[in-house]
Order: structure tokens, then C-alpha cells, then sequence
């Protein structure tokens, strides 16, 4: 194997031939056209120079000492660069079949020994633009195997950016099922409002507090919905977040339409959504059942207050409040020397009546009769249901005469008050009245007594009448 200097253009020719004299020849026209030359005169030699550096042109025999031409021409092609070698035969097999043989095992040009050298020449100059065409080719499916490359590294790139894509939407989907799901399932209303008071998004359960359906709900205002008397006011949680305020809680209460109260508890915090401005979320509970209970609690403390004095069913005194009081005007009656009367009234037959109308009835008699005795005194006066259906009422600064005056009025009155237990029937009622005048140093319970034998009397003589004594 001949190395040479390399050639003006950069191309490199392999020449394959054990015949000096046809060597030498090659290579000088070789040389002439700018390429660096390589000559082997063997086969394995040749596929040696190949290995090192594929050359871009190839001359060679047919005909070599250690194998076919023709074979070794088939390797070259088969190689990598296989398709961009030029090869050009010279041999003196030489018939149609024999070229034809050579150019189907890959060879392009095909030259017949002995040659011409004119014809070696032209021969050449084709040999060597197809080498150039061999060079573009190259040149053209390398920088076609870059963008197919790149191409294929976009479609990565793409199939990955798509991926990231569809992962983001479905974690959109669940998110907004999630939501969706919390709205629905939350305790209480959820209102997501902007900063101009626009509804952006309700829950079922807000839309049934405002008692609106979500068709009549949608591109209104807050305050048009569900309006409270926060709106308008500097109190409303809106402006109040807007101005910094991180988190606001309030009670309030809402009359509707038709003049029912409900009470809600209000959660406002900053929602904060693709703008820049802010908005709130409100959370609201409807606390109406809370605010009742508290309210009828309060309610009846009260009432029970008094009730330790007054008598829930005639709304006179009790006998707690008689005991006491009938202490203080016993006291009044000894230090100022006042006469002081009580009177002891019971209602004639009044099991029988219970037995015959029943107890509730009853308790209306009762009741009325409360009425008639508030009716019939002076404000100094007080009346009181001593227990059951007996009545006490203590008459400051009034003599026994006096007394009998009042007694006399009730008793009138109450007898002439009808009662209607059945819508057949009417009833009176009538009264006995033990009344007694206070005498001076005696207790307050011995002047109970004497009013109670007198009441006794009463009822002994007949019923519906007062005694004194
Ligand atoms: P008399 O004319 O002798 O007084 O006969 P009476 O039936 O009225 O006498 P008695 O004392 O035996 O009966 C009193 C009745 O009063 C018995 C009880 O059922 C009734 N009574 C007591 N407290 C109440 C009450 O708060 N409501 C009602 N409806 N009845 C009461
Ligand atoms: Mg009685
Ligand atoms: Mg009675």
C-alpha cells in the first residue's frame, strides 16, 4: 500500500491494482485532479486502506491476486458510507455480461484493459462529478438526518409538553370536582362575590338561605340577593376586606318578606381570583335555631323571676309574696295605728266543677276570677292566689266595713260573669268571702285564721255571700 501527500481538494482516491504500469498511470491522472491517492495492490490491503479512511474515490481491478474484484467492490458499498463512494472499474473482462455484472455488484464506471488514456480521462471527469454529487448527497442527507433529529427531539419535546398539559387538566378536572363536591356538601352558605359585589359562585345551600333559585341568582348583585343590614353600611364585610381586613365575623339578623326572622352567622375572608382585585368569600350558617333557644332562654329566666312572686295563671301575687307582704302591713298597721283588713275568698262547688267540665275549665274560672279581683281594687290593695281556688287580698288602711264593701263588689261581679264549658251550656260561679278586720298586736297568721272561719261560715250559711267578723 502507497500512501501520498494529500491532494488540493481534501478528496482522498483508493486505487486497487497489482499492475505497476496501470498504477502508476492511475495515479498520476488521479493526482491531477487534486486527490490524495492511496494504491493497494492486493485485496486485503485494499480493505485495509478502506478501514483506515474510506476514500471518496475508488479504481480497481477486477482481477486480483488474492480475491474478485467485483466481491471487494460489494463490501465497499455495503459499508457505511457505501452509497457515497464512486467506483470505477478497469478490467479487461470486458464483455456485456461481465460489465453488466460489475455494475449490478455497485460499480459505477466501468473501463476496458488496455485502455485509452484520452478515454481513462473522460472517464474521470465523470467519475470525479460524480463524486461531487456524491459529496452533496452526503452533505444533503446529513443535514436532512439533523432536522429528522430534531425533529423527532420536538415531538419529544411536544409529547412531553402535551403530557405535562393533560396531567394539569385532569388535576384541573379533579380540582374543580373537589370543589364542586365541598360546595355541596359544606355546612351552611358559601358566596363568592367580587370587589363590585357581583356574585361569582354560590352553593345550594346560600341559595336556599336567600330563598332564590340559581337561574334568578345569576348576574346579580350580593345585596339584591341576599341583602342585610350590613349592606350599604360602613360595616359591610366587602369594603371592610377591601380596606386590608384579613378575616370578619358577624351575627346578624334578617327579616323576610313575609316577616320571618332569621339569624346567620357570616364568615368574610379575601378571595382572591385570577385578577389582581380582591374579593370575598363569605360563609354563612344559619344560627335562627341557636339565636331561639338563647332568646326563649332568656325569656324565661325572666319569666321565672316572676314567677317567684306572681302566680302565672290569675297573674296575682303568690302566697310566698302574700306571706310576706301580709308580715310588712301587720307591722304598718301596729306602728301607725292604720286599720288593715284581709280577705279570704273561695269558689263555691268548685270540685264539682272540675269533675263536670274538666280541669282546664277549671283553671279559666280561675283565671277570670284574677281579672275580676285586679278589676275591683285600689293600686294599695294586693290581691294574691293563697293556693288552689282560695284567694287572699290585703287592704291597707281599709276597716273591716270598708273591707265588706270590696268583698261585696267582687262577689257581685264574679256571679255575674258567665262561662260557657260547652257551647250548649253556660254556668256562673259564685264566691264566699271570710273578711276581717286586723286587730291591733295579733299575728298576721291569727288574722288569717279569723278570715278563714269566716270564709267557713260563709260557705256553713249558704255559699255566694261575705261574713265579717
Ligand atoms: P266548696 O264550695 O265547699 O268550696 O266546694 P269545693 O268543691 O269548691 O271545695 P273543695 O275545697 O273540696 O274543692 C276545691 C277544688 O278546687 C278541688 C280542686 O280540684 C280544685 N282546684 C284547686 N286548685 C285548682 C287549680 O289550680 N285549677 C283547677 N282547675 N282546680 C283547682
Ligand atoms: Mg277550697
Ligand atoms: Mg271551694
Amino acid at each position: 500500500m502507497t500512501e501520498c501527500a494529500p491532494g488540493k481538494t481534501g478528496l482522498t482516491a483508493l486505487i486497487v491494482e497489482d499492475d505497476q504500469a496501470v498504477c502508476d498511470v492511475l495515479q498520476m491522472f488521479v493526482e491531477n485532479l487534486g486527490y490524495a491517492v492511496v494504491v493497494c495492490n492486493t485485496g486485503a490491503s485494499a480493505q485495509e486502506a478502506f478501514a483506515a479512511k474510506i476514500p471518496h474515490l475508488i479504481l480497481m481491478d477486477w482481477l486480483l491476486p488474492d480475491m474478485d474484484g467485483v466481491e471487494l467492490s460489494k463490501t465497499f458499498r455495503a459499508s457505511e458510507r457505501g452509497k457515497y463512494l464512486t467506483i470505477l472499474m478497469i478490467s479487461s473482462k470486458d464483455s456485456p455480461e461481465d460489465i453488466a455484472t460489475a455494475i449490478a455488484a455497485g460499480v459505477d464506471y466501468f473501463i476496458s484493459k488496455p485502455f485509452e488514456r484520452k478515454v481513462l480521462d473522460i472517464w474521470l471527469f465523470a467519475a470525479s462529478r460524480h463524486v461531487q454529487d456524491c459529496l452533496l448527497r452526503e452533505e444533503a442527507d446529513l443535514a436532512l438526518v439533523k432536522i429528522q433529529e430534531e425533529l423527532v427531539d420536538n415531538n419529544l419535546q411536544l409529547e412531553e409538553a402535551l403530557g405535562r398539559a393533560n396531567i394539569m387538566a385532569v388535576e384541573a378536572e379533579q380540582a374543580y370536582i373537589e370543589i364542586n363536591q365541598i360546595f355541596k356538601t359544606v355546612a351552611g352558605g358559601i358566596l363568592l362575590v367580587d370587589k363590585d359585589c357581583n356574585i361569582l359562585r354560590c352553593n345550594d345551600s346560600f341559595l336556599k338561605m336567600a330563598r332564590v333559585t340559581r337561574e334568578e341568582s345569576r348576574d346579580r348583585k350580593c345585596y339584591e340577593i341576599f341583602h342585610t343590614c350590613l349592606c350599604g353600611s360602613d360595616d359591610c364585610p366587602l369594603q371592610r376586606i377591601k380596606k386590608g381586613k384579613k378575616r370578619i365575623e358577624s351575627e346578624i339578623e334578617k327579616i323576610a318578606q313575609d316577616g320571618q326572622i332569621s339569624y346567620y352567622s357570616i364568615i368574610s375572608t379575601p378571595y382572591h381570583g385570577l385578577s389582581e382585585e380582591v374579593g370575598i368569600v363569605e360563609h354563612i350558617t344559619d344560627i335562627t335555631e341557636r339565636v331561639k333557644a338563647e332568646k326563649a332562654l332568656a325569656e324565661s329566666e325572666r319569666r321565672y323571676k316572676e314567677l317567684s312572686l306572681v302566680d302565672e295563671l290569675t297573674r296575682l301575687f303568690n302566697k310566698r309574696y302574700f306571706n310576706t307582704h301580709l308580715q310588712l302591713e301587720v307591722e304598718r298597721a301596729n306602728r301607725h295605728g292604720h286599720p288593715l283588713s284581709l280577705l279570704l275568698l273561695d269558689i263555691d262547688n268548685f270540685k264539682h266543677h272540675n269533675d263536670t267540665y274538666g280541669h282546664a275549665d277549671g283553671d279559666r274560672v280561675l283565671a277570670r276570677l284574677g281579672q275580676v279581683i285586679a278589676e275591683s281594687l285600689r293600686t294599695n290593695d294586693v290581691p294574691c292566689r293563697y293556693g288552689g281556688e282560695e284567694f287572699t287580698i290585703i287592704l291597707p288602711v281599709t276597716s273591716g266595713e270598708q273591707a265588706t264593701v270590696v268583698a261585696e263588689r267582687i262577689r257581685a261581679r264574679f256571679a255575674g260573669e258567665i262561662f260557657q264549658p260547652t257551647p250548649q251550656e253556660t254556668v256562673r260561679k259564685t264566691i264566699s268571702i271570710g273578711v276581717t278586720q286586723y286587730l291591733a298586736g295579733e299575728s298576721g297568721q291569727s288574722l288569717l285564721e279569723r278570715a278563714d272561719q269566716n270564709m267557713y261560715e260563709a260557705k256553713q250559711s249558704g255559699k255566694n255571700r261575705y261574713v265579717l267578723k
